[in-house]
């Protein structure tokens, strides 16, 4: 299959620096060839090589700008056609300007978004579960979620979704032959062997599952609410978090929500926080922003971070809002600990019998690391998964797993009942088929068009 050539920008598009215009397919060295002055003839370089020049105008002559350009020849490429790299130093004019020439040589188009990736995936090159990753890595917001999108781009998940339906398919071809033996001996064994295989599919699938809830914290982070009164330090805690892990403020491309969200990380985990504006409020000595605020985020927060200073005893609205938080996945911060004590823990106790208790002086800067255990103590049972765990964090993912997983159950049951073989082999075709949809080997044109969509340009 022959497609034509595509170009677009492939850096973040206003940000100084470096610019590079990516151009894929038959046409791309030859497009750049033509407007590319320099000593290396680009039709006969080798592969893998950059070359230094200056683009220009074929028809004017007009020198544009002067670039470094990167030959990869295809299939040795991200795209398993012929690449062209043009990097630019100049900012979004000069950018546009190159681009813009690229785009008037015959064969080329502007690159739609997703598009160099998804070629990637029609030759070949990466499957499904890789071109998602390359997607989850561009947005990922910690180390930890990146690492989870390198594996998946490395094709971890694949292989392993490869590995289950070499069982299912094994397990077909074997229901195949022996339809046609209506004996009951061989019909006996074949229930078994539906058994087993579909009973190693399902704790295969399971296992895969329980990696999805923490994939999915690590990839989005957890939503997280810092409340409590005026003073007791809030805004300390939020800028010595910020300040450790460079907050990073995401508007994510796809939402058509506004709302700007910050993200930082504790102890490898990200945290999503909520409200931080109101956190950062200057004014918040006026009370009826610190809990009327508080309340309001507290709504949709997974984990609260409640704030009281050790020097001040509890106040009234504070035993109101332990109340409320019994039932929530809270932990209390008892900040101010370099202060003489004048609050007392029974207090706390009271409304709250067994807190996640850290004792922290965010002024002296201790703490933070117990803030990190306390947290893994309540989402991850204490420990980090090892970062060699194939996590599915891709709601996709997740649901075909279990469609598969159900189908597969479905067998057993069937087999367990006593039904016939030639009709067993319809679950297994489905859990064969839903794991294929992960992978992209049994995806239908839609799908791929919307999971391509949902791109930037120039990826
Ligand atoms: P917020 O109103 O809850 O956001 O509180 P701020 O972060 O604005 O802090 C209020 C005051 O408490 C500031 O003067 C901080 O410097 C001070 N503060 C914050 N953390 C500590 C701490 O751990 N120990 C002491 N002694 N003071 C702190
Ligand atoms: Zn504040």
């Amino acid at each position: 299959m022959i497609l034509d050539t595509i170009a677009a920008i492939s850096t973040a598009v206003g940000e100084g620096g470096i610019a590079v215009i990516r151009v894929s397919g038959v046409e791309a060295v030859p497009a750049v060839e033509r407007m590319f002055r320099s000593k290396s003839k680009l039709g006969e370089v080798e592969s893998h090589t950059v070359h230094y020049g200056r683009i220009v105008d074929p028809q004017t002559g007009e020198a544009i700008e002067e670039v470094l350009v990167t030959v990869m020849r295809g299939p040795r490429s991200f795209t398993a056609e012929d690449v062209v790299e043009i990097s630019t130093h100049g900012g979004f004019i000069s950018v546009k300007q190159v681009l813009d020439l690229v785009l008037r040589q015959p064969g080329l188009r502007a690159a739609e978004p997703g598009e160099f990736t998804r070629r990637a995936f029609l030759n070949g090159r990466i499957d499904l579960t890789q071109a998602e990753a390359v997607m989850d890595l561009i947005r990922a917001k910690s180390d930890r979620a990146s690492a989870i999108a390198l594996k998946q781009v490395d094709g971890r998940l694949a292989r392993m979704i490869q590995g289950l339906r070499g069982e299912l398919i094994e397990l077909l071809a074997h229901i195949e032959v022996n339809i046609d033996y209506p004996e009951h001996d061989v019909e006996a064994m074949t229930a078994d062997y539906i058994r087993t295989q579909c009973g190693k599919v399902i704790s295969r699938v399971d296992e895969l599952l329980r990696t999805a809830n923490e994939g999915k914290i690590l990839r989005e982070g957890i939503t997280t609410a810092i409340v409590g009164r005026p003073n007791v330090g809030k805004s300390s805690l939020l800028n010595a978090l910020a300040q450790d892990n460079r907050a990073i403020v995401t508007d994510i491309p796809g939402t058509t929500r506004d709302v700007i969200e910050e993200y930082v990380t504790v102890g490898g985990i990200p945290l999503k926080l909520l409200d931080t504006a109101g956190i950062r409020e200057t004014l918040d000595t006026v009370e009826q922003i610190g809990v009327a605020r508080s309340r309001a985020a507290i709504v949709d927060a997974d984990l609260i971070l409640f704030v009281l200073s050790a020097g001040n005893a509890l106040h009234e609205d504070e035993r109101e809002l332990l109340a409320q938080l019994r039932s929530r996945q809270c932990i209390v911060i008892l900040n101010k600990s370099d202060l003489p004590r004048r609050l007392e823990l029974e207090q706390v106790l009271e409304q709250m019998p067994e807190p996640q208790l850290v004792q922290m002086s965010v002024l002296q800067e201790q703490g933070l690391e117990q803030l990190g255990d306390a947290i893994r103590t309540i989402f991850f049972a204490g420990e980090l998964e090892s970062a060699d765990l194939t996590y599915v964090s891709n709601a996709r993912h997740i649901a075909l797993l279990k469609q598969a997983k159900a189908a597969a159950a479905d067998a057993i049951d069937a087999a367990d009942a006593g039904i016939p073989i030639d009709l067993i082999q319809i679950d297994v075709r489905t859990a064969w088929e839903r794991l294929g949809e992960i992978n992209g080997e049994n995806a239908g044109d839609s799908l791929i068009d919307q999971i391509f969509s949902q791109f930037c340009l120039g990826k």
